[in-house]
């Protein structure tokens, strides 16, 4: 297989050239055609099996430059994951010149709020700093259609549980959701059946 057969714009199927990936792992196979065609999806697979990339081609395609206001929003359990994934979308996007963003504690709140206010496409962020951006009304979410919940499992262990839940809600429900997580505990389970539909689910 090849990422031709998912007719991604030249500038996505450039990046993809350059980061040398030549063929999509299982993972992308299954995700990325079901996310171009908006539908949910649960994955369950491990770290280096391409997950990231299996939701940043996706939104890297589907985002459009023009609008201001984030697009998608991806919530990961720490801050060395965010930025991981930061750097991951900003590689895919990076002929479309799309501004990722991410959001951590540690790192003083005031230079976050001022990057919020230029352009961004995508945010991705912890739990605890996302909310606080939320509380403080420097983080738009109207405009976002594609809402990633990476390592949801972990997030439950670290106790980010209520913080997700409370997140989504704030999300507009007319959107694409796509929950990643290695083992699916009862609690990610509820939080599947409640905020997304009719998900596919993808076991790598
Ligand atoms: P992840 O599972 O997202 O942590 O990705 C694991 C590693 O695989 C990362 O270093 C990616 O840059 C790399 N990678 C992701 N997709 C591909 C691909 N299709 N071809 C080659 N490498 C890839």
């Amino acid at each position: 297989s090849t990422f031709q057969q998912f007719s991604l714009s030249n500038e996505i199927e450039k990046a993809l050239d350059v980061l040398k990936y030549t063929k999509p792992t299982d993972v992308q196979n299954e995700v990325i055609p079901r996310a171009l065609e908006n539908q949910d999806i649960i994955v369950q697979s491990q770290t280096g099996s391409g997950k990231t990339a299996a939701f940043a081609i996706p939104i890297c395609e589907k985002v459009s430059w023009e609008e201001n206001s984030p697009q998608a929003l991806v919530l990961a359990p720490t801050r060395e994951l965010a930025a991981q994934v930061r750097e991951d979308i900003t590689n895919i996007g990076r002929f479309k010149r799309i501004k990722a963003l991410a959001l951590y504690g540690r790192e003083p709140i005031a230079f976050q709020k001022e990057e919020l206010n230029q352009k961004t496409h995508v945010v991705v962020g912890t739990p605890g700093r996302v909310m606080d951006h939320i509380r403080q009304g420097t983080l738009q979410l109207d405009q976002v259609k594609y809402l990633v919940i990476d390592e949801a499992d972990e997030m439950l262990k670290m106790g980010f549980i209520d913080e997700v839940e409370a997140i989504i809600q704030q999300v507009p429900s007319d959107r694409v959701t796509m929950l990643y997580s290695a083992t699916l505990p009862r609690a990610v389970e509820q939080l599947c059946q409640q905020y997304m539909e009719d998900p596919a689910k993808i076991k790598i």
